[in-house]
């Protein structure tokens, strides 16, 4: 057990583990097999996979206790967030985002707005956080999306590109310009709560992706969307701080799916190892290759002890925005060397769509991109250690 967590925990892990196994394994790979052909099998396959998931309750997760959820601690919920991504980072993206969606909520929501999205959630909804554009990625000041008021009103037009969930969602937390005069970071930027169904939200283009195929990636267009000034979360202008306290805490989980990536990569390569034989003994009693196995393996469990380091932090109410600065990029930069170091391990049949560890990779890179780019947690890293110049 890499998490140290409650018997609760531990009860929900080992039957989330048993659905993982018997639902997802082989599965997720026939979904991704009918998809790139074009057939909707594999939406099916998908969606009765995260209808199971709900039902065991992981989608549930993040409610507090006394809000009708399970009342288990960042560090359970990630063992349980890890033992997903083993199977498939995309489906585990789609809960993920949840979190991330309502961590917006919590932070800066009143409890009507919170009771609301809690309500969502315990009835198998799904979240969206809605704050890259077209030509605002890493740098948020480029948002172009805009909300002017009008009476007791805001109406909101742009676009908002990569919205994971966009497709599906039922909440969404969408960061626009209110004041053109005001730099976004120096509170310009607001923060809205909008429900599916409102008028003017409408689901754009969907991405083709490379990997996290399973996880569902949109546009979301704004147009003449009229909301009541009761959408808005905390206060008008402060919506960028609210997206980067909401990034800080987001990125320790971007780090947990990559520990699920990285973990199954080593789990794969140590079976192949064991049962693949050249030269007339198996692979595994090379000793290049028993390095190649102790490389990965160290830098994932030095990647989890970060992550679990970031999730104490949290929990104990202590600062955490470096320190899941650096579980995001040890964890995802751990998933693309694991999950490339067993493709290698793989030799030809790991460039091959009939083992697993390809897609791992194809999976594993999107998480050094999304949530701030590696090079972003650098920069934050970085400048935190140097302190002033
Ligand atoms: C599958 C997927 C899901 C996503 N889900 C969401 C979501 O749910 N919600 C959401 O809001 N966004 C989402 N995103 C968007 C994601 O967060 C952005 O793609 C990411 O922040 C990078 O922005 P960009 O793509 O515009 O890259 P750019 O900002 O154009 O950066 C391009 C490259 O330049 C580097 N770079 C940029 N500035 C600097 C700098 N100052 N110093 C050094 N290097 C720099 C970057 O690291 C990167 O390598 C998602 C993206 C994808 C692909």
């Amino acid at each position: 057990m890499a998490f140290f967590i409650s018997e609760d925990a531990k009860d929900l892990l080992k039957d989330l583990h048993t659905f993982c196994e018997n639902e997802m394994r082989s599965q997720v790979y026939e979904a991704e097999k009918a998809g790139f052909k074009g057939d909707p099998a594999g939406e099916e396959i998908i969606q009765g996979i995260m209808d199971g998931l709900q039902e065991m309750g992981i989608g549930t997760l993040p409610v507090p206790e006394e809000k009708g959820g399970p009342g288990l601690s960042k560090m359970d919920r990630a063992a349980l967030m890890e033992e997903i991504a083993k199977y498939d980072a995309g489906i585990t993206a789609a809960f993920m985002v949840n979190e991330v969606a309502l961590d917006s909520v919590e932070i800066a929501g009143t409890e009507e707005q919170k009771d609301r999205c809690y309500d969502i959630l315990l009835n198998g909804g799904y979240g969206c956080f809605c704050l890259t554009e077209p030509n605002a990625g890493c740098d948020v000041s480029g948002a172009v999306t805009t909300a002017v008021k009008d009476g007791d009103e805001y109406v909101l037009n742009g676009t908002k590109c990569f919205i994971t969930n966009g497709p599906i969602g039922d909440f969404y937390v969408i960061y626009a310009v209110t004041d053109k005069s005001v730099p976004v970071a120096k509170g310009g930027y607001t923060a809205f709560l909008i429900e599916k169904g409102t008028p003017g939200l409408s689901v754009g283009s969907v991405e083709d992706k490379m990997g996290i195929r399973h996880s569902h990636t949109s546009d979301i267009v704004l147009e003449d969307c009229r909301v009541p000034a009761s959408a808005v979360l905390g206060e008008v202008g402060q919506g960028f701080q609210i997206a980067m306290k909401t990034l800080d805490i987001s990125r320790t989980w971007i780090g947990i799916a990559s520990l699920g990536i990285a973990q199954r990569a080593i789990d794969e390569s140590v079976s192949y190892l064991k049962q693949r034989v050249q030269f007339g003994k198996p692979l595994a009693k090379n000793e290049v290759l028993q390095f190649k196995i102790a490389d990965m393996q160290m830098k994932t469990e030095a990647a989890r002890q970060v992550c679990a380091y970031a999730l104490s932090l949290m929990d104990r109410g202590e600062p955490y925005s470096v320190a899941s600065a650096e579980a995001k990029c040890l964890a995802s930069d751990a998933a693309m060397y694991c999950s490339t170091e067993a493709v290698q391990i793989h030799g030809g049949y790991g460039y091959s769509r009939e083992y697993p560890v390809e897609k791992l990779m194809r999976d594993a890179k999107i998480h050094q991109i999304f949530e701030g780019t590696n090079e972003i947690q650098r920069l934050v890293i970085g400048k935190a250690t140097i302190g002033k110049i």
